[in-house]
Protein backbone atom coordinates (compact mmCIF):
# COMPACT_ATOMS: atom_id res chain seq x y z
CA UNK A 1 0.00 0.00 0.00
CA UNK A 2 1.49 3.81 -0.59
CA UNK A 3 1.99 4.76 2.58
CA UNK A 4 1.99 8.42 1.50
CA UNK A 5 -2.13 8.07 0.19
CA UNK A 6 -2.85 6.03 3.48
CA UNK A 7 -4.70 8.74 5.70
CA UNK A 8 -5.40 7.13 9.59
CA UNK A 9 -4.50 3.69 10.13
CA UNK A 10 -6.14 1.84 12.48
CA UNK A 11 -4.94 -0.50 14.55
CA UNK A 12 -4.70 -3.85 15.28
CA UNK A 13 -6.80 -6.59 17.25
CA UNK A 14 -5.72 -9.10 19.71
CA UNK A 15 -6.85 -12.76 21.70
CA UNK A 16 -5.65 -15.34 22.81
CA UNK A 17 -7.66 -18.69 24.64
CA UNK A 18 -6.91 -21.38 26.86
CA UNK A 19 -9.52 -24.19 26.98
CA UNK A 20 -10.23 -27.53 28.57
CA UNK A 21 -11.36 -28.74 24.90
CA UNK A 22 -9.64 -28.43 21.50
CA UNK A 23 -11.41 -25.94 19.96
CA UNK A 24 -8.90 -23.01 20.13
CA UNK A 25 -8.49 -22.19 16.41
CA UNK A 26 -12.31 -21.62 16.56
CA UNK A 27 -12.72 -19.69 19.22
CA UNK A 28 -10.13 -17.60 18.23
CA UNK A 29 -11.57 -17.29 14.39
CA UNK A 30 -14.97 -15.88 16.04
CA UNK A 31 -13.21 -13.78 18.01
CA UNK A 32 -11.41 -12.28 15.09
CA UNK A 33 -14.52 -11.35 13.66
CA UNK A 34 -15.96 -9.28 16.24
CA UNK A 35 -12.56 -7.54 16.47
CA UNK A 36 -12.03 -6.83 12.51
CA UNK A 37 -13.06 -3.28 13.32
CA UNK A 38 -9.66 -2.91 14.10
CA UNK A 39 -8.01 -4.04 11.28
CA UNK A 40 -9.17 -5.32 7.86
CA UNK A 41 -5.33 -5.49 6.52
CA UNK A 42 -4.32 -9.13 7.86
CA UNK A 43 -5.24 -11.63 10.59
CA UNK A 44 -4.01 -14.66 11.51
CA UNK A 45 -4.13 -17.47 13.65
CA UNK A 46 -1.32 -19.44 15.88
CA UNK A 47 -2.27 -22.77 17.49
CA UNK A 48 -0.69 -24.69 19.85
CA UNK A 49 0.22 -28.61 18.93
CA UNK A 50 2.24 -31.60 20.62
CA UNK A 51 4.36 -28.46 21.95
CA UNK A 52 4.83 -27.18 18.54
CA UNK A 53 3.53 -23.67 17.20
CA UNK A 54 1.22 -23.55 14.11
CA UNK A 55 0.50 -20.67 12.36
CA UNK A 56 -2.10 -19.78 9.31
CA UNK A 57 -1.89 -16.36 8.23
CA UNK A 58 -2.58 -13.67 5.27
CA UNK A 59 -3.67 -10.51 3.46
CA UNK A 60 -7.74 -9.78 3.85
CA UNK A 61 -10.34 -10.18 6.16
CA UNK A 62 -10.66 -12.67 8.74
CA UNK A 63 -13.63 -14.64 6.68
CA UNK A 64 -11.83 -14.01 3.69
CA UNK A 65 -8.30 -15.99 5.25
CA UNK A 66 -10.45 -18.58 7.41
CA UNK A 67 -12.40 -20.37 4.83
CA UNK A 68 -13.09 -23.96 5.73
CA UNK A 69 -9.59 -25.29 3.81
CA UNK A 70 -7.92 -22.89 5.91
CA UNK A 71 -9.19 -23.65 8.98
CA UNK A 72 -9.00 -27.37 8.79
CA UNK A 73 -5.05 -26.55 8.06
CA UNK A 74 -5.25 -25.56 11.74
CA UNK A 75 -5.35 -28.20 14.17
CA UNK A 76 -7.47 -28.86 16.80
CA UNK A 77 -5.83 -27.45 19.87
CA UNK A 78 -6.66 -25.88 23.55
CA UNK A 79 -4.43 -23.07 23.44
CA UNK A 80 -4.38 -20.55 20.37
CA UNK A 81 -3.90 -16.41 19.81
CA UNK A 82 -4.67 -14.94 16.91
CA UNK A 83 -4.47 -10.95 15.51
CA UNK A 84 -6.13 -8.87 12.98
CA UNK A 85 -3.64 -6.17 11.73
CA UNK A 86 -3.75 -2.73 10.06
CA UNK A 87 -0.56 -1.52 9.30
CA UNK A 88 0.86 1.27 12.14
CA UNK A 89 4.70 0.56 11.32
CA UNK A 90 5.82 -1.40 8.70
CA UNK A 91 4.04 -2.35 4.90
CA UNK A 92 1.08 -3.85 3.82
CA UNK A 93 2.52 -7.44 3.21
CA UNK A 94 2.21 -10.69 4.52
CA UNK A 95 5.72 -10.99 6.07
CA UNK A 96 3.90 -8.17 8.58
CA UNK A 97 1.02 -10.69 9.04
CA UNK A 98 0.41 -11.73 13.11
CA UNK A 99 0.86 -13.61 15.02
CA UNK A 100 4.77 -13.69 14.70
CA UNK A 101 6.20 -17.15 15.23
CA UNK A 102 9.58 -17.08 16.13
CA UNK A 103 12.01 -19.93 17.26
CA UNK A 104 13.50 -19.38 20.89
CA UNK A 105 15.93 -21.79 23.13
CA UNK A 106 13.04 -23.86 24.10
CA UNK A 107 11.32 -23.98 21.02
CA UNK A 108 8.73 -21.67 19.47
CA UNK A 109 6.78 -18.67 20.31
CA UNK A 110 4.25 -17.10 18.71
CA UNK A 111 3.42 -13.07 18.99
CA UNK A 112 0.19 -11.00 18.69
CA UNK A 113 0.79 -7.29 19.25
CA UNK A 114 -1.23 -4.23 18.86
CA UNK A 115 0.06 -0.59 19.58
CA UNK A 116 3.34 1.28 18.72
CA UNK A 117 7.00 1.19 20.74
CA UNK A 118 8.87 4.06 20.28
CA UNK A 119 12.34 2.54 20.42
CA UNK A 120 11.82 -0.46 18.47
CA UNK A 121 14.63 1.22 15.88
CA UNK A 122 16.82 1.15 18.34
CA UNK A 123 16.38 -2.41 19.80
CA UNK A 124 16.38 -3.32 16.43
CA UNK A 125 19.83 -1.64 16.34
CA UNK A 126 21.12 -3.36 19.28
CA UNK A 127 19.83 -6.89 18.56
CA UNK A 128 21.45 -6.62 14.75
CA UNK A 129 25.14 -6.41 16.20
CA UNK A 130 23.64 -9.56 18.50
CA UNK A 131 23.25 -11.66 15.66
CA UNK A 132 19.62 -11.58 15.10
CA UNK A 133 17.83 -11.40 12.07
CA UNK A 134 14.91 -9.40 10.85
CA UNK A 135 12.46 -10.60 7.95
CA UNK A 136 9.36 -8.33 8.63
CA UNK A 137 9.71 -4.33 9.24
CA UNK A 138 7.14 -4.45 12.20
CA UNK A 139 7.63 -3.06 16.07
CA UNK A 140 6.06 -5.89 16.69
CA UNK A 141 9.03 -8.76 14.90
CA UNK A 142 11.15 -6.83 17.07
CA UNK A 143 9.56 -7.34 20.38
CA UNK A 144 9.23 -10.87 19.57
CA UNK A 145 12.67 -11.23 18.56
CA UNK A 146 13.88 -9.26 21.50
CA UNK A 147 11.47 -11.80 23.81
CA UNK A 148 13.40 -14.53 21.81
CA UNK A 149 16.90 -12.78 22.74
CA UNK A 150 16.12 -11.89 26.49
CA UNK A 151 15.26 -16.02 26.64
CA UNK A 152 18.82 -16.98 26.56
CA UNK A 153 19.26 -15.54 29.59
CA UNK A 154 15.76 -16.53 31.66
CA UNK A 155 14.68 -19.91 32.87
CA UNK A 156 11.30 -19.55 31.49
CA UNK A 157 9.11 -17.50 28.80
CA UNK A 158 7.26 -15.46 31.06
CA UNK A 159 10.52 -14.03 32.64
CA UNK A 160 11.61 -13.68 29.53
CA UNK A 161 8.82 -11.60 28.22
CA UNK A 162 8.93 -9.42 31.50
CA UNK A 163 12.39 -8.61 30.87
CA UNK A 164 11.59 -7.39 26.71
CA UNK A 165 8.93 -5.18 28.23
CA UNK A 166 10.86 -3.24 30.32
CA UNK A 167 12.97 -2.31 27.37
CA UNK A 168 10.08 -1.19 25.38
CA UNK A 169 8.70 1.98 25.13
CA UNK A 170 5.59 2.81 23.90
CA UNK A 171 1.76 1.08 23.25
CA UNK A 172 1.75 -2.63 23.65
CA UNK A 173 -0.75 -4.65 24.46
CA UNK A 174 0.75 -8.09 23.87
CA UNK A 175 -0.54 -11.57 23.60
CA UNK A 176 2.22 -14.29 23.42
CA UNK A 177 1.78 -18.07 23.23
CA UNK A 178 4.97 -20.25 24.09
CA UNK A 179 5.40 -23.86 22.73
CA UNK A 180 5.78 -25.18 26.85
CA UNK A 181 2.00 -24.18 26.89
CA UNK A 182 2.02 -20.59 28.09
CA UNK A 183 -0.41 -17.87 27.11
CA UNK A 184 0.98 -14.62 28.17
CA UNK A 185 -0.97 -11.26 27.76
CA UNK A 186 0.51 -8.04 29.43
CA UNK A 187 -0.07 -4.62 28.94
CA UNK A 188 2.21 -1.35 28.79
CA UNK A 189 2.55 0.72 31.91
CA UNK A 190 0.72 3.53 30.40
CA UNK A 191 -2.34 1.31 29.57
CA UNK A 192 -2.12 2.52 25.88
CA UNK A 193 -4.35 0.27 24.16
CA UNK A 194 -6.91 -2.04 25.77
CA UNK A 195 -6.59 -5.49 26.65
CA UNK A 196 -9.21 -7.34 28.72
CA UNK A 197 -9.78 -10.97 30.52
CA UNK A 198 -12.82 -13.03 29.97
CA UNK A 199 -14.03 -16.48 31.58
CA UNK A 200 -16.20 -19.21 29.88
CA UNK A 201 -17.63 -22.60 30.00
CA UNK A 202 -14.32 -23.20 28.21
CA UNK A 203 -11.91 -22.08 30.21
CA UNK A 204 -9.91 -18.36 29.67
CA UNK A 205 -9.77 -16.06 26.87
CA UNK A 206 -7.58 -12.63 26.46
CA UNK A 207 -8.97 -10.24 24.29
CA UNK A 208 -8.35 -6.21 22.97
CA UNK A 209 -11.83 -5.39 23.53
CA UNK A 210 -15.18 -7.24 25.60
CA UNK A 211 -17.15 -7.64 22.64
CA UNK A 212 -14.72 -10.65 21.00
CA UNK A 213 -14.88 -11.76 24.55
CA UNK A 214 -18.66 -11.96 24.54
CA UNK A 215 -19.12 -13.17 20.71
CA UNK A 216 -16.42 -16.18 21.39
CA UNK A 217 -18.35 -17.46 24.24
CA UNK A 218 -16.52 -15.89 27.41
CA UNK A 219 -17.62 -13.41 30.11
CA UNK A 220 -15.55 -10.66 30.50
CA UNK A 221 -13.87 -10.92 33.58
CA UNK A 222 -12.09 -7.68 34.31
CA UNK A 223 -9.36 -4.97 32.06
CA UNK A 224 -5.50 -6.40 32.20
CA UNK A 225 -3.78 -3.57 34.30
CA UNK A 226 -1.44 -1.45 32.53
CA UNK A 227 1.82 -2.94 33.39
CA UNK A 228 0.39 -6.49 34.56
CA UNK A 229 1.67 -9.64 33.03
CA UNK A 230 -0.67 -12.51 33.14
CA UNK A 231 0.33 -15.80 32.87
CA UNK A 232 -2.20 -18.82 31.69
CA UNK A 233 -1.47 -22.74 31.81
CA UNK A 234 -2.74 -25.63 30.00
CA UNK A 235 -4.51 -25.77 33.04
CA UNK A 236 -6.21 -22.30 32.77
CA UNK A 237 -4.44 -21.59 35.91
CA UNK A 238 -3.62 -17.67 35.68
CA UNK A 239 -1.28 -15.76 38.00
CA UNK A 240 -1.12 -12.34 37.24
CA UNK A 241 1.99 -10.04 38.53
CA UNK A 242 2.32 -6.20 37.98
CA UNK A 243 5.62 -6.39 35.92
CA UNK A 244 6.20 -2.75 34.46
CA UNK A 245 5.26 0.01 36.88
CA UNK A 246 2.00 1.51 36.60
CA UNK A 247 2.38 5.04 34.58
CA UNK A 248 -1.20 5.33 34.88
CA UNK A 249 -1.37 8.34 32.33
CA UNK A 250 -2.01 6.93 28.47
CA UNK A 251 -5.20 5.04 27.74
CA UNK A 252 -6.03 6.33 24.06
CA UNK A 253 -9.22 8.22 23.92
CA UNK A 254 -9.31 7.81 20.61
CA UNK A 255 -9.88 4.43 21.48
CA UNK A 256 -13.67 5.28 22.79
CA UNK A 257 -14.23 8.13 20.26
CA UNK A 258 -13.42 5.97 16.81
CA UNK A 259 -11.48 2.50 17.14
CA UNK A 260 -13.53 0.42 19.54
CA UNK A 261 -16.89 -1.34 19.02
CA UNK A 262 -19.62 0.51 20.95
CA UNK A 263 -20.85 -2.95 22.57
CA UNK A 264 -17.07 -2.96 23.87
CA UNK A 265 -16.80 -1.51 28.02
CA UNK A 266 -13.11 -0.62 28.16
CA UNK A 267 -11.44 0.43 31.44
CA UNK A 268 -14.98 0.16 33.21
CA UNK A 269 -16.27 3.28 30.40
CA UNK A 270 -18.54 1.98 27.72
CA UNK A 271 -17.57 3.05 24.40
CA UNK A 272 -21.27 3.65 23.79
CA UNK A 273 -21.96 5.91 26.63
CA UNK A 274 -18.68 7.87 25.83
CA UNK A 275 -20.15 8.54 22.45
CA UNK A 276 -23.22 8.83 23.71
CA UNK A 277 -22.32 11.63 26.56
CA UNK A 278 -20.19 13.11 23.83
CA UNK A 279 -22.87 13.99 21.40
CA UNK A 280 -24.67 15.32 24.67
CA UNK A 281 -21.45 17.91 25.51
CA UNK A 282 -21.46 18.81 21.53
CA UNK A 283 -25.12 19.95 21.95
CA UNK A 284 -24.66 21.84 25.04
CA UNK A 285 -21.36 23.33 23.33
CA UNK A 286 -22.52 23.94 20.02
CA UNK A 287 -26.27 23.93 20.19
CA UNK A 288 -27.97 25.22 16.79
CA UNK A 289 -31.69 25.66 15.36
CA UNK A 290 -32.40 22.63 13.17
CA UNK A 291 -34.82 20.17 12.15
CA UNK A 292 -33.49 16.66 12.55
CA UNK A 293 -30.13 15.30 13.68
CA UNK A 294 -28.31 12.66 11.67
CA UNK A 295 -24.66 11.03 12.37
CA UNK A 296 -22.24 9.43 9.44
CA UNK A 297 -22.80 6.15 9.97
CA UNK A 298 -21.06 4.02 11.55
CA UNK A 299 -18.84 6.19 14.44
CA UNK A 300 -21.05 9.05 14.40
CA UNK A 301 -24.28 7.59 14.98
CA UNK A 302 -24.18 7.63 19.49
CA UNK A 303 -22.75 10.66 19.56
CA UNK A 304 -25.96 12.03 17.51
CA UNK A 305 -28.18 10.50 19.20
CA UNK A 306 -26.61 11.58 22.37
CA UNK A 307 -26.86 15.39 20.49
CA UNK A 308 -30.72 14.35 19.82
CA UNK A 309 -31.49 13.81 23.51
CA UNK A 310 -29.94 17.00 24.72
CA UNK A 311 -30.96 19.18 22.59
CA UNK A 312 -34.59 17.58 21.90
CA UNK A 313 -33.95 17.81 17.69
CA UNK A 314 -35.31 14.48 16.73
CA UNK A 315 -32.68 11.97 15.56
CA UNK A 316 -33.02 10.45 12.01
CA UNK A 317 -31.33 8.10 9.37
CA UNK A 318 -29.71 10.28 7.14
CA UNK A 319 -27.85 7.39 4.66
CA UNK A 320 -28.53 4.09 4.04
CA UNK A 321 -24.88 2.09 4.25
CA UNK A 322 -24.08 -0.27 2.37
CA UNK A 323 -23.10 -3.05 4.44
CA UNK A 324 -21.49 -4.94 1.47
CA UNK A 325 -18.01 -3.48 0.76
CA UNK A 326 -15.08 -2.92 3.03
CA UNK A 327 -14.45 0.60 4.63
CA UNK A 328 -13.67 3.11 2.46
CA UNK A 329 -10.29 3.61 3.73
CA UNK A 330 -8.74 0.24 3.00
CA UNK A 331 -8.98 1.56 -0.56
CA UNK A 332 -5.18 1.54 -1.28
CA UNK A 333 -4.92 5.01 -3.56
CA UNK A 334 -7.65 8.39 -2.61
CA UNK A 335 -8.92 7.90 -6.03
CA UNK A 336 -10.77 4.32 -5.21
CA UNK A 337 -11.40 6.39 -1.78
CA UNK A 338 -13.33 8.70 -3.48
CA UNK A 339 -15.29 6.34 -5.27
CA UNK A 340 -15.81 4.11 -2.17
CA UNK A 341 -17.29 7.11 -0.04
CA UNK A 342 -20.32 7.14 -2.72
CA UNK A 343 -20.81 3.58 -2.65
CA UNK A 344 -21.21 3.31 1.39
CA UNK A 345 -23.26 5.95 2.27
CA UNK A 346 -26.45 6.49 -0.24
CA UNK A 347 -28.41 9.95 1.20
CA UNK A 348 -32.13 8.64 2.67
CA UNK A 349 -34.00 11.58 0.91
CA UNK A 350 -37.39 11.55 2.54
CA UNK A 351 -35.35 12.18 5.86
CA UNK A 352 -32.93 15.04 4.53
CA UNK A 353 -34.90 16.72 2.31
CA UNK A 354 -36.07 20.47 2.90
CA UNK A 355 -34.58 20.00 6.40
CA UNK A 356 -32.47 21.84 8.73
CA UNK A 357 -29.93 18.98 9.32
CA UNK A 358 -27.47 19.13 12.19
CA UNK A 359 -24.54 15.93 10.78
CA UNK A 360 -22.59 14.68 13.48
CA UNK A 361 -19.20 12.54 13.01
CA UNK A 362 -16.55 10.96 15.28
CA UNK A 363 -13.71 12.72 13.64
CA UNK A 364 -12.15 15.16 10.61
CA UNK A 365 -9.15 14.12 9.70
CA UNK A 366 -8.01 15.38 6.46
CA UNK A 367 -11.72 17.03 6.03
CA UNK A 368 -12.42 15.04 2.27
CA UNK A 369 -15.52 12.73 4.37
CA UNK A 370 -17.15 15.77 5.41
CA UNK A 371 -16.91 17.65 2.56
CA UNK A 372 -18.41 14.92 0.48
CA UNK A 373 -21.02 13.92 2.65
CA UNK A 374 -21.89 17.28 2.46
CA UNK A 375 -21.98 17.60 -0.55
CA UNK A 376 -24.40 14.47 -0.88
CA UNK A 377 -27.19 15.71 1.77
CA UNK A 378 -27.51 19.24 0.17
CA UNK A 379 -27.61 17.31 -3.58
CA UNK A 380 -30.42 15.07 -1.68
CA UNK A 381 -32.05 18.64 -0.84
CA UNK A 382 -30.86 19.62 2.62
CA UNK A 383 -31.58 22.93 3.62
CA UNK A 384 -28.73 23.65 5.89
CA UNK A 385 -26.01 20.97 7.38
CA UNK A 386 -24.71 21.62 10.48
CA UNK A 387 -21.33 19.68 11.42
CA UNK A 388 -20.45 18.84 14.55
CA UNK A 389 -17.71 17.16 15.63
CA UNK A 390 -17.39 14.59 19.08
CA UNK A 391 -13.87 14.75 19.01
CA UNK A 392 -11.60 18.22 18.91
CA UNK A 393 -9.49 19.02 16.36
CA UNK A 394 -7.29 16.11 14.98
CA UNK A 395 -3.70 17.88 15.10
CA UNK A 396 -0.65 15.91 16.69
CA UNK A 397 0.39 12.48 15.29
CA UNK A 398 0.40 9.45 17.08
CA UNK A 399 3.14 7.48 18.12
CA UNK A 400 1.27 4.59 19.81
CA UNK A 401 -0.62 3.11 17.43
CA UNK A 402 -2.53 5.38 15.27
CA UNK A 403 -1.03 5.87 11.97
CA UNK A 404 -0.80 9.08 10.64
CA UNK A 405 1.31 9.48 7.63
CA UNK A 406 2.12 13.06 8.08
CA UNK A 407 0.36 15.71 10.20
CA UNK A 408 1.17 17.98 7.83
CA UNK A 409 -2.06 15.88 5.72
CA UNK A 410 -4.04 17.12 8.68
CA UNK A 411 -6.27 19.42 7.67
CA UNK A 412 -6.87 21.23 11.12
CA UNK A 413 -3.31 21.97 11.08
CA UNK A 414 -3.34 23.75 7.71
CA UNK A 415 -6.79 25.93 7.84
CA UNK A 416 -8.47 27.63 10.54
CA UNK A 417 -11.81 26.35 11.48
CA UNK A 418 -13.71 28.95 9.09
CA UNK A 419 -11.78 27.95 6.26
CA UNK A 420 -12.49 24.60 6.92
CA UNK A 421 -15.88 25.24 7.28
CA UNK A 422 -16.02 27.20 4.04
CA UNK A 423 -14.04 24.34 2.56
CA UNK A 424 -16.19 21.28 3.74
CA UNK A 425 -19.78 23.55 2.28
CA UNK A 426 -20.83 23.50 5.80
CA UNK A 427 -23.33 25.87 7.42
CA UNK A 428 -21.22 25.71 10.75
CA UNK A 429 -19.41 23.57 12.21
CA UNK A 430 -18.42 23.00 16.11
CA UNK A 431 -15.80 20.76 17.25
CA UNK A 432 -16.68 19.22 20.88
CA UNK A 433 -13.80 20.71 23.57
CA UNK A 434 -11.11 18.53 24.88
CA UNK A 435 -12.71 19.27 28.02
CA UNK A 436 -15.95 18.22 26.90
CA UNK A 437 -14.51 15.10 25.62
CA UNK A 438 -12.93 14.16 28.94
CA UNK A 439 -15.99 14.85 30.82
CA UNK A 440 -18.04 12.74 28.46
CA UNK A 441 -14.92 9.84 29.44
CA UNK A 442 -15.38 10.60 33.08
CA UNK A 443 -16.41 7.40 33.92
CA UNK A 444 -13.03 5.35 32.96
CA UNK A 445 -10.92 4.17 35.55
CA UNK A 446 -7.83 5.15 33.71
CA UNK A 447 -6.35 8.77 32.32
CA UNK A 448 -5.57 9.43 28.99
CA UNK A 449 -3.03 10.24 26.10
CA UNK A 450 -4.77 12.83 24.53
CA UNK A 451 -1.69 13.46 22.38
CA UNK A 452 -3.33 13.90 18.98
CA UNK A 453 -5.36 16.86 19.91
CA UNK A 454 -3.00 18.22 22.33
CA UNK A 455 0.31 17.27 21.49
CA UNK A 456 0.77 16.30 24.86
CA UNK A 457 2.48 13.07 25.32
CA UNK A 458 3.02 10.62 28.00
CA UNK A 459 6.64 10.13 27.08
CA UNK A 460 9.40 11.65 25.55
CA UNK A 461 9.14 11.19 21.48
CA UNK A 462 11.19 11.73 18.51
CA UNK A 463 9.35 13.98 15.72
P1 LIG B 1 -11.27 12.40 6.58
O1 LIG B 1 -12.12 12.20 5.42
O2 LIG B 1 -9.82 12.18 6.26
O3 LIG B 1 -11.50 13.72 7.30
O4 LIG B 1 -11.62 11.25 7.63
C1 LIG B 1 -12.66 11.38 8.57
C2 LIG B 1 -13.39 10.09 8.67
O5 LIG B 1 -12.47 9.04 8.91
C3 LIG B 1 -14.39 10.11 9.82
O6 LIG B 1 -15.65 9.81 9.28
C4 LIG B 1 -13.91 9.05 10.76
O7 LIG B 1 -14.97 8.18 11.15
C5 LIG B 1 -12.90 8.25 9.99
N1 LIG B 1 -11.72 7.97 10.82
C6 LIG B 1 -11.34 8.53 11.97
N2 LIG B 1 -10.21 7.98 12.43
C7 LIG B 1 -9.85 7.05 11.55
C8 LIG B 1 -8.75 6.12 11.48
N3 LIG B 1 -7.84 6.05 12.41
N4 LIG B 1 -8.69 5.32 10.40
C9 LIG B 1 -9.61 5.40 9.46
N5 LIG B 1 -10.68 6.23 9.48
C10 LIG B 1 -10.79 7.05 10.51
Amino acid sequence: MDKKSRKLGEECGVFGVSLTETEGAGLTYNALLALQHRGQESAGIAVLVDRSIRCYKDQGLASEIFNDEALKKLPDAAMAIGHVRYSTTGASCSENAQPIVIEYLRGRLAVAHNGNIVNGMEIKAELEKGGCDFTATTDSEVIATLIAYEALSCSNIEEAVAKAATRLRGAFSLVVLSSQGKLIALRDGWGFRPLCIGEGSLGLAVSSESCALESAGFEFLRDVQPGEMLVIDQKQQMVSSQVLEKDRQGLCIFEYVYFARPDSVIDGLSVYKARFRAGQVLAREYPVEADVVCGVPDSGLEAAQGYSAASGIPFVSGFLKNRYIGRSFIFPSQKQRETAVRLKLNPLKTNISGKRIVLVDDSIVRGTTSAKIIKSLKEAGAAEVHLRISSPPFKYTCHFGTDIDDAKNLIANQISQEELRQRIGADSLGYISLEGLQEACGDCALPFCVGCFNGDYPMAVEE
